[in-house]
């Protein structure tokens, strides 16, 4: 029988019709006195009864700074326990989360805080390379004259001011100390009030997905869309207050937000972040000492943790389950997670950012063949299709555009009534732009992906906006940007360059060009001076040709 490649999820358990801030105060109410958040490089830890008086004291500061519900918030940090608080604390306030990832530079800080239209933004003092009271010191040189809240800057009109995480908060920036000191002008009653007019089909995140036009888009997200994720993926791994999930994924992320906070906070597991970026000696300390039952991670966090010399030194036997997602999950590593890692139950997540994240899932009764091959089967309350060039669903076994639809599915992008016309169809039918197939038993492969999207250590590069960025050197007259296979990373990024005549520049040049101007991960590894592209005779780039190319030359081998 030739069944079409279309399935619908399970539908026995009832969707949460409520925000996330009720979500949150049921669980507080079930399981205050157990342990919600462990901060490890902060030596932070909150009970659940702790972390409802953070939340709601800085709910009630939001309020105080004159944050109205719908209105946007910026959060430019990497992991720690105030991006937690604060993603609760705008959620109970109605206030619009923004996610901004913390190793955006200025450009691509600006054109996030811009295009969502922020109020306030919070942001850590510096991480690493980041200098992040230095870069918006140079974004908004009014700032440090500015009194608080009453910011006016000409780059970013409707921004109202800055909080700092730091111990040293510039000037005109407000630190978060003092924001908590606000909360006494907002009354406990006033912010139940407030709560009880939200809606849960009412935006309360825009999460930032660079578009293959160049410019990232934001996903609008509501309290209903990523609650529910969050909600349906624990339920796969069977979480439950007795769990204690690891969760070195960013949180700017829906990884580490989603599935990792709202999969905890629907579950009353406990939310471990072993450091503040991912670091494989911490996340397996994290495991051994917090006796974790579950781990997450993409595929190259994985291999990282598999290959550390220490590995060997640590107890994970306490673990059980996690998530491998993000990117294609290698079969081997599936099996050296089970394995050696002991997380007999591990499962693969699929999806994207505009879908909430997760669309399919390897469920725990799955065989291992299945449970290592595939991306699973459709997510319970949702549909999968997988469709042609026309749109017609093809065949089982036939490869198409996987397509998702039902309550995860964004609200559409923020401010870009076209490019959610093109990602969502009339049906509502988010088109992926993966390419899969369906097997007889509904279980979904992905093969491929039909845009250029580069995913380099689990971080989205689009070459579009590499490409747009290279442009801007005088000396560079055409540039087009792939992907090619990595051992490390998964992918790595090789930029063909054609100058402008005349013109020479070493690569390291080009590279150094990158520095503090577009975030680290987008740099190219490799650059290639050329004459011409590969091109079609309609004047089409042919990037598969010159993936072909430079695989060859840079003497990759593929697997
Ligand atoms: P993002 O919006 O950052 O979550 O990236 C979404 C993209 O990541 C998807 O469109 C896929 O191309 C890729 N992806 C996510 N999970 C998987 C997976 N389990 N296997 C293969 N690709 C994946």
């Amino acid at each position: 029988m030739n069944l079409p490649s279309y399935t619908c999820g399970a539908q026995e358990q009832p969707l949460l019709a409520m925000t996330i801030g009720a979500a949150f105060d049921r669980t507080v109410a079930r399981f205050a006195e157990r342990e919600a958040l462990v901060v490890r490089e902060q030596g932070l830890r909150f009970t659940w009864a702790e972390l409802a008086a953070a939340v709601d004291r800085c709910a009630r500061a939001f309020i105080a700074l004159g944050l109205q519900p719908g209105e946007r918030l910026g959060i430019w940090a990497p992991n720690r326990a105030e991006w937690t608080i604060a993603q609760f604390a705008s959620a109970k306030a109605g206030v619009v989360l923004v996610n901004i990832n913390p190793a955006y530079r200025l450009s691509e800080l600006e054109y996030a805080l811009k295009q969502s239209g922020c109020r306030w933004l919070i942001c850590a003092d510096t991480f690493k390379s980041s200098d992040y009271h230095g870069m918006l010191g140079e974004l908004l040189p009014e700032l440090a004259a500015s009194a608080i809240g009453a910011l006016q800057s000409h780059m970013l009109p409707e921004l109202r001011g800055v909080i700092s995480l730091g111990a040293q908060p510039a000037d005109g920036m407000l630190g978060w100390q003092q924001l908590q000191a606000l909360a006494e002008q907002v009354g406990a009653e006033q912010l139940r009030e407030c709560g009880e007019r939200l809606q849960f089909d009412e935006p309360i995140n825009i999460q930032y997905t660079s578009g293959t036009t160049g410019f990232p888009k934001g996903a609008t997200l509501s309290h209903y869309n990523i609650l529910n994720n969050g909600y349906l993926v624990g339920e796969s791994l069977g979480l439950s207050e007795h769990d204690r999930l690891v969760i070195p994924v960013p949180l700017y992320h829906c990884f580490g937000m989603v599935m990792g906070n709202l999969g905890c906070l629907t579950h009353g597991t406990t939310m471990i972040y072993p450091s503040a970026a991912f670091e494989p000696l911490a996340a397996l300390q994290a495991v051994a000492e917090e006796r974790a039952s579950a781990l997450y991670g993409v595929p190259t966090m994985f291999i990282a943790m598999l290959d550390h010399p220490e590995r060997g030194g640590f107890d994970l036997s306490s673990l059980r389950t996690g998530i491998m997602a993000g990117a294609t999950c290698p079969i081997e590593v599936m099996k050296r997670v089970i394995a050696e890692m002991h997380m007999k139950e591990v499962q693969i997540a699929y999806g994207m950012t505009e879908t909430s994240p997760v669309s399919t899932q390897t469920g725990p009764s799955d065989d291992l063949e299945r449970r290592v091959t595939s991306v699973g089967r459709t997510q319970p309350h949702l549909e999968s299709k997988i469709v042609d060039e026309h749109g017609r669903i093809v065949p089982r076994g036939t490869i198409g555009e996987l397509c998702t639809r039902g309550y995860s599915v964004m609200l559409g992008y923020w401010n870009n009534p076209e490019a959610t016309r093109e990602a969502l169809d009339g049906a509502r039918w988010m088109h992926t732009g993966d390419l899969a197939t369906m097997d007889a038993e509904g279980y979904i492969r992905i093969v491929g992906r039909n845009k250029d999207m580069i995913i380099r250590g689990g971080e989205n590069v689009y070459p579009r906006e590499v490409e747009e960025f290279l442009f801007t050197h005088p000396a560079v007259a055409d540039v087009q940007v792939i992907g090619v296979p990595d051992s490390k990373y998964g992918e790595e990024i090789v930029a063909w360059v054609k100058l402008h005549p005349g013109q020479a520049v070493e690569p390291e040049a080009l590279r150094s060009y990158c520095k503090g101007r577009i975030a680290h991960f987008k740099t190219p590894r490799h650059i290639k001076f050329v004459d011409d592209f590969p091109m079609t005779i309609s004047g089409k780039v042919q990037k598969f040709r010159m993936r072909e190319i430079s695989v060859l030359e840079l003497g990759i081998s593929q697997h």
